[in-house]
């Protein structure tokens, strides 16, 4: 039968959830519908950090960053397409952000490098590992001890209009039950499209027969739905391929890797790019190099020091070398040119310049293994466009008007990224816009 709150999300994922902590936190009734069995969405494979500037983290680290070298970062990895409006409230924001999840327990207490960025400003837990999964899971503990309702396995339909405002969703259940759920404000946080290969190849012809990163929910059912409201759409065809994921499965290695000092070699054994550059350029990269595909090489003392590659090696994706003939072996090569290749890597780091690519920030000079290599090639990672919305998350129309009631946060938007996410973004950007709307959602009720 129908429900009723102050406010409906589509969408558990991690704007979805920041967003209900937020309206409950004022006070408001929360319902949450979520179209799959478990919570979290993309953000559950958020595998690197969350990048934020003049954090107390950093601070304590004694790491100089500003806002604005944040803002800069961002605007010319996004190609300067990202809307300024947008971006500035993502980085003013961003700081808040890490201390606000940190308070709800995240435990995101150490900074690194990572591709794009001019300074370390990427936010993980001490160990290095993902931020995705500890995010969902304080998120989560926070939405039980409000007593925020999740209704799991429902799927949003279609959204309720009443006066030209939106007035909640029609759902259906796992056993094909529709109900309507009333409510006086929708927020759309339903995720990207990246798993919808139909909708990718109709925004992007080029993009034909790649793999993704992304969960099976990743379908854009919100920009539909936004659609049918009268929404308009924002970058819509600017699509991330991730550098870095395993061919077969899709499964994506954090960019963290390279920022703690992987490099990647071709079949050939040559190196063949600056590692550290943004994702469209490395990926662009690798495919231009045979078959599509290139070999992350990290060692025994990397391993030691990232949680996530020991991760990796413990889930059966690396191929351990004992030395740099079992890695030319691996990866097919002539062993001569992996010794000079990695000679060659190991004199730059010793001199402090890559003379040949420009990699900056040498920190591994990989000379000792064991050696762990992964295979990769770059898969379908990022829906940077999407339903367009203003600072406040509101839903805009395709006449450029606010649509009553009906807010947006997260990958189910456009603007932010511009036509390329820089890495540890997206956490960021669902964790300040999904805040954001909860709270214009609950301050703006009864309007
Ligand atoms: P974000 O990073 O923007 O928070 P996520 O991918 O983490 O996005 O989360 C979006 C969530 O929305 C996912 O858990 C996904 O299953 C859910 N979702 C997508 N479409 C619908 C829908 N039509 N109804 C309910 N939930 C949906």
């Amino acid at each position: 039968s129908d429900k009723e709150a102050d406010i409906v999300i589509i969408g558990a994922g991690g704007a979805g959830m920041a967003a209900a902590v937020e309206a409950a936190s004022l006070g408001k009734s929360v319902i949450i519908v979520e179209k799959m069995p478990i919570v979290g969405g993309n953000t559950n494979r958020a595998t690197g950090g969350i990048n934020a500037a003049e954090t107390s983290i950093q601070e304590q680290e004694g790491i100089e960053d500003t806002i604005e070298t944040y803002y800069d970062d961002t605007f010319k990895g996004g190609k300067e397409e990202n809307d300024p409006e947008l971006l500035k409230v993502m980085v003013e924001n961003s700081a808040e952000a890490v201390d606000w999840l940190n308070e709800l327990g995240a435990g995101l207490t150490r900074v690194s490098l990572s591709g794009g960025a001019t300074n370390p400003r990427i936010h993980t837990p001490e160990d290095g590992s993902a931020v995705g999964p500890v995010v969902v899971k304080v998120l989560e503990n926070k939405l039980k001890e409000l007593g925020v309702e999740i209704l799991m396995e429902t799927t949003a339909k279609s959204i309720i209009e009443e006066n030209g405002a939106a007035a909640g969703v029609e759902v259906e259940n796992v056993n094909g039950n529709s109900f309507k759920i009333h409510a006086k404000a929708v927020i759309i946080a339903s995720g990207g499209f990246g798993a919808n290969s139909d909708m990718v190849e109709g925004f992007r012809a080029d993009l034909v027969g790649f793999s993704t990163t992304n969960h099976a929910g990743a379908t854009g059912d919100g920009i539909e739905l936004g659609q049918e409201a009268g929404a308009a759409l924002d970058d819509i065809e600017f699509i991330q391929i991730h550098p870095t994921t395993d061919p077969e499965s899709g499964y994506m290695f954090t960019e963290g890797l390279r920022g703690d000092g992987a490099i990647l070699l071709n079949s050939q054994g040559m190196r063949f790019t600056d590692e550290l550059l943004t994702r469209d350029v490395v990926s662009a990269n690798i495919l231009k190099q045979e078959g599509g595909i290139a070999y992350l090489v990290t060692n025994e003392e990397m391993k030691e020091e990232n949680a996530a590659l020991a991760g990796y090696i413990k889930k059966g994706y690396a191929t351990e070398c004992a030395t740099l003939a079992d890695v030319a072996k691996a990866i097919g090569a002539e062993e001569a040119a992996v010794v000079e290749s990695m000679a060659k890597y190991k004199d730059a780091v010793a001199a402090g310049t890559d003379a040949e690519f420009g990699r900056e920030h040498l920190t591994q000079d990989l000379s000792e293994g064991p050696y762990y290599i992964l295979k990769v090639t770059p898969g379908i990672h990022h829906t940077m466009g999407g339903l367009k919305i203003d600072t406040t998350t509101h839903v805009i129309s395709a006449e450029g008007s606010a649509i009553k009631g009906l807010y947006a946060a997260g990958e189910v938007t456009g603007g932010v990224h511009g036509a390329n996410r820089i890495g540890g973004n997206a956490v960021t950007d669902i964790i300040v816009f999904g805040r954001i709307a909860g709270k214009t959602a609950a301050e703006e009720l009864g309007n």
